[in-house]
């Protein structure tokens, strides 16, 4: 486990419920819904439930291990494990298959240097996302 996660949960009762939904995200390339970790984890672990996963993900949100991913369809809550702001993801998002594409680099770094100089506002964060089509739906009706 990172050492940035070990710090944070720190003086906590040990979880193995806790530590295999942390270490599930940390392998996931994209967010997932708590219904798909729920998933996952009933794999490894049936003792598990959809409850006690609930609880688990409240409780790192709370922590700032985990935070939640807006998009597109507000239902459908999507979390991931907060990384350095200095490695934060962006995310191309296809509209059809819902499937979130990391992208490498921040574009908006750039930008709000410029718009910091210009206007005296200090930029603490920013969100930014593209949606459309993944390459896979859009070889599907061209
Ligand atoms: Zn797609
Ligand atoms: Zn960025």
């Amino acid at each position: 486990m990172q050492h940035q996660i070990s710090e944070k949960l720190k003086g906590l009762r040990a979880s193995k419920n806790r530590d295999d939904v942390i270490s599930l995200l940390q392998q996931g390339a994209s967010p997932m819904a708590v219904e798909d970790i729920y998933e996952s984890i009933k794999k490894l672990n049936n003792k598990i439930s959809l409850s006690t996963v609930y609880r688990i993900i409240e409780k790192l949100v709370n922590l700032n291990i985990v935070h939640k991913v807006t998009t597109l369809d507000d239902n459908r809550a999507l979390y991931e494990i907060v990384k350095d702001s200095h490695t934060h993801h962006h995310y191309m998002i296809c509209v059809k298959c819902k499937k979130m594409i990391p992208i490498d680099d921040c574009p908006v770094k750039e930008l709000e240097k410029s718009i910091e100089d210009k206007t005296g506002f200090c930029i603490t964060g920013h969100k930014f996302e593209l949606y459309g089509e993944c390459k896979n739906c859009a070889q599907k009706h061209s």
